[in-house]
C-alpha cells in the first residue's frame, strides 16, 4: 500500500475536508501490516473503496424563526458504507458543520460500529444549524423542515439517525414526529428516542457509561481501578454529563468540566446535585460554563484554557474533535497521567495521540471507548424490532459486556511485542478486517 500517494489522490478529490483526511490516515498507517499480511484487500482494491463513501445527500433547510424571518441551513446525511448493516449514525447541529467533518464522522462511525459485534453499517448527518440561543419552536421548525427532505434516504432496514453534538431527546423528538407524520410509520427510524415512544432506558447516558467502563477495562490490565482517582473531563454536554456520572458511581473524584469558553476546576468534586445542575446548565441553551462558579463558589473558572492543564489519574476528553493538542497532550503526560479515554469523536490531535503512545500510557480512541452509544442504540434498535423494553439494569449490563467486548479485541489486535497495548492499532485493525471481509464477500457492487 502506497499511503503517501493514496492520501495525495484523497487530499486531491476532497480539498478543505483536513479532519476527513485526519481520519482518514490514522486508520491507514494503523493497517499497514494487515495489508501487506493479506493479499485479499490489495486484490480487491479494499483501501480505496472503503475511504469513498457509498452516498453523499446535501440539501437545503428552509425555516421561520420566531420573529417571521425566513433563514435557510445547509443540511446532509453522509451514507458511508453498509457492508455489515444498515447505516446507523448521529446527526450534529453546529456552526462547525461541513461536508468534511461529516465525512470524518462517517468514516469513523463504520469502523465503531463494526466493533460494537452488532450489525450496523456507518453513517453521519448534521447541519450548521446553531441551535444556541433558538427557542423550542425555532427548533422545532427547524428540525421539522430538515425532515421534510431527509425522510426520502432513511428507515429502518436503511439508515438510522441518532443524536450528537446539539441534537438530544428534545430534537429526535420533533425529527421522528415528522418522520412518522410523512411515512404514516412508526418504524422506531431513529434512536435516543423518548422512554415512552420507544426508547431506551440508559441510552442517554451509554456513551458516557461506556467510556469510563472501557477507562476501567484498561485500568485492570495493569492491576489498577478507576476507584479512588481524579478525573478530568471536558465539555458539559451529553457524553460528559454519563462519564461524569459513572466515574463517580465506581469512586473517582471528577475534578473539572468545560465549555467553548474555558474551564471549571473544582477540588471538592463534581458530584450528586452538581451533576443535576448540569443539566440545568444545559438546558439554559447558553454556551458557557462559568456559571457553575457562581452557583458553586469553591469551584475556580479558568478563562479561555482548557482542563488539560489540572493534575490528574485519568482524562476524558468528551466535547469536541481536536479539542486536546500537543502541549496539552505534554501536560498531561508531565503530570502523570495513567489512562485518557475519548468519550468525544477524535478530540485529540494526531500529534497528542503520538504524545501518549509514546509515553506509553493508557489510550483509548473514541471509535472504541464511546462506541457505547451506538451500541445502545443498536439495543434500542433490538427492542423495537422485538416490541418489548429491557429494564435499565438489562440494558447496563449488555452495554458493559460489549465494552468488555470491543477492550478484547482492541487488546488482541493492539498488543504489541513488548506487551503495550496500542489501542489505537486495536481498534482499527479490528474494526477494518470485519468491513472489508463483508465487503470482499460480498462482491462489487
Ligand atoms: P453535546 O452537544 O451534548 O455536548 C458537547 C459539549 O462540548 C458541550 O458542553 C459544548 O459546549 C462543549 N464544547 C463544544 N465545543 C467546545 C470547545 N471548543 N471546547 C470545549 N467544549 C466545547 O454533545 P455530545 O455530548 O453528544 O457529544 C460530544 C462528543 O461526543 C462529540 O464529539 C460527539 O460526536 C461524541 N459522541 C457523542 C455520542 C452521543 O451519544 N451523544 C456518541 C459517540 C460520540 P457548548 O454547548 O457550549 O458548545
Amino acid at each position: 500500500m502506497d499511503l503517501e500517494k493514496i492520501m495525495a489522490d484523497l487530499e486531491k478529490k476532497n480539498p478543505g475536508q483536513p479532519e476527513f483526511l485526519q481520519a482518514v490516515k490514522e486508520v491507514l498507517e494503523t493497517i499497514e501490516d494487515v495489508i501487506k499480511e493479506n493479499p485479499k484487500y490489495e486484490a480487491n482494491n479494499i483501501i480505496e473503496r472503503i475511504i469513498e463513501p457509498d452516498r453523499v445527500i446535501s440539501f437545503k433547510v428552509e425555516w421561520l424563526d420566531d420573529k417571521g424571518k425566513v433563514n435557510v441551513n445547509r443540511a446532509y446525511r453522509v451514507q458511508f458504507n453498509n457492508a455489515i448493516g444498515p447505516y446507523k449514525g448521529g446527526m450534529r447541529f453546529h456552526p462547525s458543520v461541513t461536508l468534511g467533518s461529516l465525512k470524518f464522522l462517517g468514516f469513523e462511525q463504520t469502523f465503531k460500529n463494526a466493533l460494537t459485534t452488532l450489525p450496523m453499517g456507518g453513517a453521519k448527518g448534521g447541519s450548521d444549524f446553531n441551535p444556541k440561543g433558538k427557542s423550542n419552536a425555532e427548533i422545532m421548525r427547524f428540525c421539522h423542515a430538515l425532515m421534510t427532505e431527509l425522510y426520502k434516504y432513511v428507515g429502518p432496514d436503511t439508515d438510522i439517525p441518532a443524536g450528537d453534538i446539539g441534537v438530544g431527546g428534545r430534537e429526535i423528538g420533533y425529527m421522528y414526529g415528522m418522520y412518522k407524520k410523512l411515512t404514516n410509520t412508526h418504524n422506531g427510524v431513529f434512536t435516543g428516542k423518548g422512554r415512552n415512544w420507544g426508547g431506551s432506558l440508559i441510552r442517554p447516558e451509554a456513551t458516557g457509561f461506556g467510556n469510563v467502563y472501557f477507562a476501567e477495562e484498561m485500568l485492570k490490565t495493569r492491576g489498577e481501578s478507576i476507584k479512588g482517582k481524579i478525573v478530568a473531563v471536558s465539555g458539559f454536554g451529553n457524553v460528559s454529563w454519563g462519564s461524569i456520572i459513572k466515574a463517580n458511581q465506581l469512586g473517582a473524584k471528577v475534578v473539572t468540566i468545560s465549555g467553548p469558553d474555558g474551564y471549571v476546576y473544582d477540588p471538592d468534586g463534581i458530584s450528586g446535585e452538581k451533576i443535576d445542575y448540569l443539566l440545568d446548565l444545559r438546558a439554559s441553551n447558553q454556551d458557557i460554563v462559568k456559571p457553575y462558579t457562581y452557583e458553586f463558589p469553591n469551584a475556580q473558572f479558568f478563562e479561555g484554557k482548557r482542563p488539560w492543564e489540572v493534575k490528574c489519574d485519568v482524562a476524558l476528553p468528551c466535547a469536541i474533535q481536536n479539542e486536546l493538542n500537543a502541549e496539552d497532550a505534554q501536560n498531561l503526560v508531565n503530570n502523570g497521567v495513567m489512562c485518557v479515554s475519548e468519550g468525544a469523536n477524535m478530540p485529540c490531535t494526531p500529534e497528542a495521540m503520538e504524545i501518549f503512545l509514546k509515553a506509553k500510557i493508557l489510550y483509548a480512541p473514541g471509535k472504541a471507548s464511546n462506541a457505547g452509544g451506538v451500541a445502545t442504540s443498536g439495543l434500542e434498535q433490538t427492542q423495537n424490532a422485538m416490541k418489548l423494553n429491557w429494564t435499565a439494569e438489562e440494558v447496563e449490563e449488555k452495554l458493559r459486556q460489549i465494552m468488555i467486548n470491543i477492550h478484547e479485541a482492541c487488546v488482541k489486535y493492539g498488543k504489541e511485542e513488548d506487551g503495550y497495548v496500542n489501542y489505537v492499532k486495536g481498534a482499527n485493525v479490528a474494526g477494518f478486517i470485519k468491513v472489508a471481509d463483508a465487503m470482499i464477500d460480498q462482491g462489487v457492487i
